[in-house]
């Protein structure tokens, strides 16, 4: 029997997106049981939080799962259930693939990949306000926290994928000329680590508003950036821009003992129940997936069907084509061989 793997479907476009990606898993040879579970405004509609117990407790069963994206209900005391699963599996590296596999686009070959220390920085949440006279508001801090461990295990895990993949650079992105203690820690561990790799993998380091900018001049100096919270979310972005959009950039989240994987974008409601959404994204997650499963060979075929899909005339609107969710999946299919 194969690897059983939590199952979201997820909100809005989630359910057509996950299905169609699961028809296509099974088509190439994956070797996967799925546990399907709910959370999100699926779970509160029948009754359930927005994270139920029984799906925390599938993912720890499991220790991987796939997921179409939440829709985080407004005022239910959750920052985000992306976040509170990150923070419950010590999700730490979020892993964001950016290759192009369309043509036509602003850059074409671009193969870049963003990874984010996804615990740590701004995004911890440390903030508050500061009252002054009659203003409850007068100021707002918010704190940045960087730990030698955080800095070290993302780093590393930065500079093991790069040997592992065959990837010849990694380039640490930071702020370290302003913010000398938390960004020159996250530089200095980085630094140390790169040691370790000296002569297999190359090193360099970047202040972040350059590397936006270069980014854009000319993509292709990059192979693996790693970065803290904050420029790790900006960056990733706009790395995906490079290729053409959200539609076509998964994301893996990859904790010590759980990893879960998902796209990048939204639950698109204004798409939702038409059969109109671009289900790539969450292919692509897929085939992360069956890589990090130990079955490399079912996510190649499945790649090397979704682009030669996405290079037909068969595409959904948002690339320009006219297909529906369901026809473009069906062409992917086909296109298994
Ligand atoms: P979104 O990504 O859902 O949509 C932005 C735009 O991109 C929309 O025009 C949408 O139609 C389009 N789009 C997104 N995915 C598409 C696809 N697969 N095919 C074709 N077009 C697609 O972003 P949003 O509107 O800001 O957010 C909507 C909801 O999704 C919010 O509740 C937000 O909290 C949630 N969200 C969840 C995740 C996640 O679970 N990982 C990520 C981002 C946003």
């Amino acid at each position: 029997m194969g690897r059983t793997v939590t199952l979201i479907p997820g909100d809005g476009i989630g359910p057509e997106i996950i299905d169609a990606t699961v028809r296509i898993l099974e088509a190439a040879g994956a070797d996967l049981e799925w546990d399907r579970q709910l959370a999100g405004m699926a779970a509160i509609e029948k009754g359930l939080g927005p994270l139920p117990d029984e799906t925390v407790r599938s993912i720890e069963r499991n220790r991987l799962a796939l997921k179409g994206p939440l829709t985080t209900p407004v005022g239910e005391g959750f920052r985000s259930i992306n976040v509170a699963l990150r923070k419950r599996f010590d999700l730490y590296a979020n892993v964001r693939p950016a290759r192009s596999l369309t043509t036509g686009g602003r850059y074409e070959d671009i193969d870049i990949v963003v990874i984010r220390e996804n615990t740590e920085g701004l995004y911890v949440g440390v903030e508050h306000y500061i009252g002054m006279e009659q203003d409850p508001r007068a100021a707002a801090e918010s704190v940045m926290i960087v730990t030698r461990y955080g800095a070290e295990r993302i780093a590393r895990y930065a500079f093991e994928y790069a040997a592992r993949h065959g990837r010849k650079k990694v380039t640490v992105v930071h702020k370290a000329n302003i913010l000398k203690y938390t960004q020159g820690l996250f530089l200095d561990v980085s630094r140390d680590v790169a040691r370790e790799y000296e002569g297999r993998v190359a090193f360099e380091d970047r202040i972040v508003d350059n590397t936006a900018m270069q980014l854009v001049l000319d993509p292709y100096q990059f192979d693996v950036i790693v970065t803290e919270n904050m420029f790790g979310d900006i960056l990733s972005d706009e790395v995906a821009g490079l290729i053409g959009g959200l539609g076509l950039a998964p994301g893996a989240n990859i904790g010590v003992d759980s990893a879960i994987f998902e796209a990048v974008h939204g639950s698109a409601p204004d798409l939702a129940g038409q059969g109109l959404a671009n289900p790539s994204a969450v292919i692509l997650a897929g085939c992360l997936l069956l890589e990090h499963a130990g079955q490399p060979e079912a996510g190649e075929r499945t790649l090397k069907a979704l682009e030669a899909s996405l290079r037909s005339e068969v595409r959904t609107r948002d690339l320009g084509g006219s297909a529906s969710t369901e026809e473009f999946a069906n062409q992917v299919t086909r296109k298994l061989g």
